[in-house]
């Protein structure tokens, strides 16, 4: 059966200190569901969160990558490097990294690769902009961003994946896809997976909800059946509320 997974992107937020202090709010909770809890602290912050958290259960990723291997990329960061401190799983295609440093399926497919070539977990992240939504475009554009940067793989690869839809509209803004349009999209995803590979690979990956995900939505939206937990923003700076959403599966 698919896992449930409830991942923090904590963005640009949280110096060392900051993110020491958050890191013993959150050992301090209790997961009382099933799911996997994983945070994304800033680069910087990696090496010392993941040894604050060595002694829990909770999952360390990268909110991004470079796809070479190492050399001349002033400012950027390897999955080599990651790995060697003890990041194994990261984040790409956040529609941040789309909209403001210009990450597009090109560059997220060699990125995609990068990371599975080194045996590392893949949170990937897509979902269409408003735009398209009004023009009830958005299936589509979710099609083609998956089958862009995705559908090269083959099915064995599909072990390391786990998708994040996460409609742009909704992102920070406060503004929620309900339930049911967090379902509908779940299921044509999956659907689309299955028609591309098979039932087995689409029944086994995790999609992920996020935007504007928080204490008071996550039971409803968790509760559909395609809906296999959240990719957090906002809500995941606070362990209270981060855990409220956690537990949202207990
Ligand atoms: C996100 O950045 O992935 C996200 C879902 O943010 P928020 O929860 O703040 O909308």
């Amino acid at each position: 059966m698919r896992k449930h997974i409830v991942a923090g992107n904590w963005k640009m937020n949280n110096d060392l200190a900051a993110t020491a202090g958050l890191i013993t709010d959150l050992k301090r909770k209790v997961n009382n569901g099933d799911a996997e809890v994983i945070i994304a602290p800033t680069y910087i912050n990696l090496h010392s969160a993941f040894e604050s958290l060595s002694d829990s259960n909770i999952t360390v990723a990268a909110q991004n990558m470079h796809q070479a291997k190492s050399g001349a990329y002033t400012g950027e960061i390897s999955a080599d490097m990651l790995k060697s401190v003890g990041v194994n799983t990261v984040i790409l295609g956040h529609s941040e990294r789309r909209a403001y440093f210009n990450e597009g399926d090109e560059l997220l497919t060699e990125k995609v690769n990068a990371a599975l070539e080194n045996e590392m977990r893949v949170i990937f992240c897509f979902g269409e902009e408003l735009e398209d939504r009004k023009a009830g475009n958005q299936e589509k554009v979710v099609e083609s961003q998956l089958k862009n940067a995705l559908f090269h793989l083959d099915a064995s690869a599909w072990s390391s994946i786990v998708l994040a839809y996460e409609p742009v509209w909704a992102i920070g803004t406060g503004e929620t896809a309900s339930p049911e349009q967090a379902q509908d999209m779940h299921a044509f995803i999956r659907k689309t997976v299955a028609e591309t590979y098979n039932k087995e690979v689409a029944e086994n990956v995790t999609i992920l909800y996020g935007g504007s995900v928080k204490p008071g939505n996550a039971k409803e939206i968790f509760g559909k059946p395609d809906v296999d937990g959240g990719l957090i923003g906002g809500a995941s700076l606070k362990a209270d509320d981060f855990f409220e959403i956690v537990n949202a599966f207990a």
